[in-house]
């Protein structure tokens, strides 16, 4: 089911059970920010989800009410994470889903990060409508 992404942070959502130790993930990278690990269900040969260490419940709620160093220190371990994966030369993707068009379903907020494949257009070409 989506989520709108406007709160109020849910404390038992899937990502604060895996931060806490209480729901196992195949972990990937961790530094004092942020965690990766293994999407359960893969869109790609690699799909890894990166997610802050603190609760932020979508891309709006930790963009705007996130200390600076934590984004910074977010996205940087979003970046070492792909390092780690060998995909800086072939080359990847990021994707945060925010709300309920974007489809978004755990409300904690996170990266996806694609690769292992070239992939395609940005979106499925099935949008018709004009600008
Ligand atoms: P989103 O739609 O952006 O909220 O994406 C949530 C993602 O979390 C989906 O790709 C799910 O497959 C993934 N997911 C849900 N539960 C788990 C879990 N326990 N371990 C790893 N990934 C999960």
């Amino acid at each position: 089911m989506p989520v709108s992404g406007l709160g109020p942070y849910d404390t038992n959502n899937v990502f604060a059970r895996i931060l806490r130790g209480e729901i196992p993930c195949r972990k990937v990278y961790e530094d004092d920010h942020a965690l990766a690990f293994h999407d359960i269900a893969p869109r790609a040969p690699i799909h890894v989800l990166v997610i802050p260490k603190t609760p932020y419940v979508s891309l709006a709620d930790f963009a705007t009410t996130a200390p600076p160093e934590a984004v910074a220190g977010f996205f940087a371990a979003v970046a070492n994470t792909a390092k780690t994966l060998g995909l800086e030369q072939p080359g990847y993707r990021i994707l945060a889903n925010m709300g309920a068009h974007a489809h978004q379903e755990v409300p904690h907020f996170h990266v996806h990060l694609f690769g292992g494949r070239p992939l395609g257009p940005m979106l499925i070409e099935d949008w018709s409508g004009s600008i």
